[in-house]
């Protein structure tokens, strides 16, 4: 059946989730399929950083650590997080950055497992991931095993400590089943740390429900808590009790006692390690509160209709131009993005920048593209895939520029 302009003006009259867009700071004329990387600005994001400068921070100065609540930032926007992802109140916490929260998150479950000295994880993993377990594990010599994405399963055994594993893959979209692999894991003793960075806001994530040990995910992609956001961290409350080793003196028992011995808080809070980020968690919050008014259920329908939207309109108008899609085919196993694999990906990209439709490449060829529910119309897929056509009819990959930008990099 041929997608027509009338059918994708039909998809955004029926979308329930149509007066989100509004509430972000979207320029007109850009098409933004890149908001798996840096989400896009929720307009209320300004008035906030506007109050925390120049109410808390320049008027208040610090008596805002209690008159704004900023001391409990963490835990009070990680019981946010939380909401979105599953846990309880009390099992999330907010701050420092993802690659920091997997080295957290890693030495915690190592606590709990005495006897055992094996980090395993996939080899295709985001990067950062594999980068924290093998710094890990020559500090504290420990073996770092890194299998094929298909081996992972067939890798848990007695011998490992920790499974590292990333719900939503960065390139390919493959959503892991959480619970499944959970369960596995746990029949050899394995903890298992999930990398929530592409599936939080993204679909829908049921930490508790899965039985998941320990999670770490990003701010600033789904959750739009701008550039270099604060990260999260999850921690099953049955396991509260292991040992950090980032013993800073916000996750002690009693900070302001100032005293000499590191005792940890007996909560969530023995995560944190020092003063949150107060400018970065105030945006941070916004973003996360405007999530919570969305229906995850729906934003997960929604972006399963604007990523097979995208796919058939690849198919209808640049099925001749050899992309090839290279994410799970079924809906059910693909998270919000999509994409294809191209010779000239690079020259693509750029070329598409040009005609102000931003998505990203991968290298070595893969041209990615985020789908975000709560500020994607059914009408900027359709307007992006257009520009993406006329790119390809007048081969404007060709441009030498672009050449000799992929060359180099
Ligand atoms: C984006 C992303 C990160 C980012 O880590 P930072 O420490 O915030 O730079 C980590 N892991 C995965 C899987 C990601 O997608």
């Amino acid at each position: 059946m041929t997608i027509t302009p009338g059918t994708i003006a039909q998809m955004d009259a029926a979308d329930p989730l149509a007066r989100f867009r509004d509430e972000f700071a979207i320029r007109e004329g850009l098409i933004y399929l890149d908001g798996n990387s840096l989400g896009m600005m929720p307009k209320r994001t300004v008035a906030r950083m506007n109050r925390t400068i120049t109410e808390e921070w320049a008027d208040g100065l610090i008596t805002s650590w209690l008159g704004a609540d900023w001391v409990n930032s963490a835990a009070r926007i990680g019981d946010k997080i939380g909401q979105i992802i599953g846990a309880e109140a009390g099992e999330v916490i907010a701050g420092d950055s993802t690659s920091i929260n997997i080295f957290k998150a890693l030495t915690a479950a190592l606590s709990l497992q005495e006897g055992r000295r094996v980090l395993l994880t996939e080899t295709t993993n985001f990067p950062t991931d594999n980068y924290m377990m093998q710094g890990l594990a020559r500090f504290g010599d420990l073996e770092c095993r890194e299998v094929g994405p298909d081996a992972v399963l067939d890798a848990l055994d007695g011998s490992v400590a920790v499974l590292l594993l990333t719900q939503v893959h960065y390139k390919t979209a493959r959503i892991r089943d959480m619970a499944e692999v959970t369960a596995r894991a746990h029949e050899k003793g394995v903890l298992v740390v999930w990398d929530l960075s592409h599936s939080a806001g993204a679909i829908e994530v049921d930490l508790n429900g899965a039985n998941a040990d320990f999670a770490v995910g990003c701010g600033y992609k789904f959750l739009n808590g701008g550039p270099g956001a604060p990260a999260y961290l999850f921690a099953a409350k049955r396991h509260h009790h292991a040992n950090p080793v980032l013993t800073g003196w916000f996750g002690h028992a009693r900070p302001f006692d100032f005293d000499g011995a590191f005792e940890p808080a007996t909560g969530i809070d023995r995560f944190q390690c020092g003063t949150p980020p107060v400018l970065g968690m105030s945006a941070l919050e916004e973003g996360v509160d405007l999530m919570l008014e969305a229906d995850m259920g729906a934003l997960r329908q929604k972006s399963i209709a604007l990523s097979e939207l995208f796919v058939d309109l690849m198919g209808q108008c640049c099925g001749e131009y050899g992309f090839e899609f290279i994410c799970p085919k079924d809906s059910d196993e693909r998270g919000s993005q999509v994409a294809f694999a191209h010779d000239q990906a690079y020259a693509i990209i750029q070329a598409l920048k040009a005609r102000d439709v931003i998505g990203d490449f991968r290298a070595p060829n893969i041209m990615r593209f985020g789908i975000t529910p709560l500020y994607l119309s059914f009408s900027d897929i359709a307007e992006g895939v257009e520009r993406l056509r006329m790119i390809c009819e007048q081969r404007e990959w060709d441009w030498k520029e672009y050449r000799t930008r992929a060359a180099v990099t």
